[in-house]
């Protein structure tokens, strides 16, 4: 018969956007093209919204210089240089400027360097944050919110040196405040742009983004058209209030963009962070295209302090459905038995004690079982600790498959166990042990070609008992059961002192 070639299963296993930005990183440069072209667009983008010479609601350049160089670090270089220089021709271009090219292209250098030094050093410093802190996502956040506004600060002002520099502008007093409106647009453009630009960055740059899964920011997304009707919801809300500002000539209805911010809360509780990210970016993309074409340009703050509010309040949003799924799997990990997944010890004694109670007010009987492996040491000594495990495993799932859904499996610890068993009186629970106790003995073990067996104690709690005390009670049994030579089932309630203990062996 022909060898069949190995199958790709990648495609598989990787959803289809990164399996084909996966494809795409194989031609070479084109991932740094890429990033390229996504700047240029985010550049026409933001001159298309400017309000006032220089000054546009938002420049989402800068949330995707400083998403690539957290993202890329030093590689990012020179495609946000080559486009730092293509748009200052650009600008030339759209402006008629009489300058020359070599005169564009000092002008092109200045700009970039004063662009990418304040966004890659603080990029740099956000990247310390994402591989040293322990505390990650939350501690990640609020970095995030200090650094961004410092970096777009400095980059602002050193764009405003720079541009002076070059000659572009004259220092009169006009151009000595240039870096407050070019600062305010930068910041929208991290504040709102920068995890929509990590998003795409990470898929141009598939090995980029690793992080994104360990800080939780990469969840897989459910279905879309929930996701549409609110971001739609948003969206038109936006436009009444903005369209109602500008027909009525009254600012104070822009306070209305509060409401947006809860329709962008409820999609941050129930959608990915990259969905937020999404609507955030859109909403501000409205909201901006809005403000230009309603001629709301003197109330522009209004809305781009409104943008950064909603923006920060996203990311504030965003922590709590990580940290509530944090702490769901913390908690799975504290309740449940690493290796063999039934409950751990304490776990197993919070639950018991509610079972107890349960059984008590329905006058059910109930009864507690402990059990230990005979011998198991001679298993780990003789094939050693991994085959030890894998038979720990093994018993428990036996065990396991022969419970009912209000039956209480644990792990005491070692190989020992306990089982709570409401519903059941003491003859009951004999019965069931002995099923069980067929079963371990019929277990095929891996790399095992001998026979578990097991001693248990079992006792059924009374009305005035405790589980504890049922569990000492059960132990003593146990240890009974041992010095009775293993391989037995004893069981005996508190009441029967006076009868001796009901002793099971096959
Ligand atoms: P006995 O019949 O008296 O119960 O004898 P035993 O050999 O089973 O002795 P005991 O129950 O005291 O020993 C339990 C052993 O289980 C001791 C320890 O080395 C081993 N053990 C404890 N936890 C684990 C574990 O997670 N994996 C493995 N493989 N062995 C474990
Ligand atoms: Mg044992």
């Amino acid at each position: 018969m022909p060898e069949l070639a190995p199958q790709d299963n990648t495609l598989n296993k990787l959803s289809i956007p990164l399996w084909f930005s996966r494809q795409l990183m194989r031609v070479p440069m084109l991932s740094d093209l890429l990033l390229i072209i996504l700047w240029l667009v985010l550049w026409r983008v933001a001159a298309l919204m400017e309000y006032a010479p220089h000054a546009s609601i938002w420049f989402p350049p800068a949330g995707a210089s400083f998403a690539a160089f957290l993202l890329l670090g030093l590689r990012a270089i020179p495609s946000i240089a080559i486009s730092c220089v293509l748009v200052t021709f650009w600008e030339g271009y759209l402006y008629q400027t009489d300058m020359t090219a070599s005169q564009l292209l000092t002008i092109g250098s200045l700009f970039s360097l004063a662009h990418m030094l304040p966004y890659y050093a603080s990029a740099s410093l956000l990247r310390v944050f994402i591989h040293n802190d322990e505390q990650k996502l939350p501690r990640l956040m609020l970095a995030f919110l200090i650094i961004g506004p410092l970096a777009s600060l400095s980059a602002s002002y050193c764009i405003q040196i720079s541009l002076m520099l070059g000659g572009a502008i004259s220092a009169n007093e006009d151009a000595s405040f240039l870096w407050l409106p070019l600062w305010i647009g930068d910041l929208i453009g991290i504040m709102v742009l920068t995890p929509l630009s990590i998003g795409l960055i990470s898929r141009i740059f598939p090995n980029s983004g690793i992080w994104l899964s360990e800080i939780g920011l990469r969840q897989s997304p459910g279905p879309l058209w929930p996701f549409i009707g609110k971001l739609s919801f948003a969206a038109l809300l936006s436009s009444i209030i903005m369209f109602s500002a500008a027909h009525f000539q009254v600012r104070e209805l822009a306070f209305g963009i509060f409401f947006i911010g809860v329709v962008q809360m409820w999609i941050v509780y129930t959608e990915t962070p990259l969905r937020s990210a999404i609507s955030i970016a859109l909403l501000s993309c409205v909201t901006a295209i809005l403000v230009k074409l309603l001629s709301l340009g003197d109330d522009a703050l209004i809305y781009q302090f409104s943008i950064s509010v909603l923006a920060a309040s996203t990311y504030f949003g965003l922590l709590i459905p990580v940290l509530a799924s944090n702490n769901e799997r913390l908690q799975e990990i504290t309740r449940k038995d690493a290796l063999t997944k039934v409950l751990a010890r304490q776990y197993f004694f919070q639950s018991a004690n509610r079972e107890l109670q349960r059984a008590r007010y329905y006058q059910q009987p109930i009864c507690l079982v402990v059990f230990d492996i005979d011998h198991f040491k001679n298993i780990n000594d003789t094939y050693g600790h991994t085959v030890g495990d894998i038979a720990l495993k093994q018993l428990s799932q036996t065990v396991m498959a022969q419970l009912g859904p209000a039956d209480l499996f644990g792990r005491f610890g070692g190989d020992e166990f306990m089982l709570l068993l409401p519903g059941y009186d003491l003859q009951q629970a004999q019965q069931l042990l002995q099923v069980m106790r067929k079963k371990v003995q019929a277990l095929k073990l891996e790399h095992l070609d001998i026979q578990l067996k097991c001693s248990a104690g079992v006792t059924e709690i009374a009305a005035e008992d405790t589980v504890l005390k049922a569990f000492e009670r059960a132990d003593c049994l146990l240890l009974e059961a041992k010095k009775l030579g293993r391989d037995k089932i004893i069981a005996a309630n508190d009441t029967d002192d006076s009868s001796p203990p009901n002793v099971h062996s096959l």
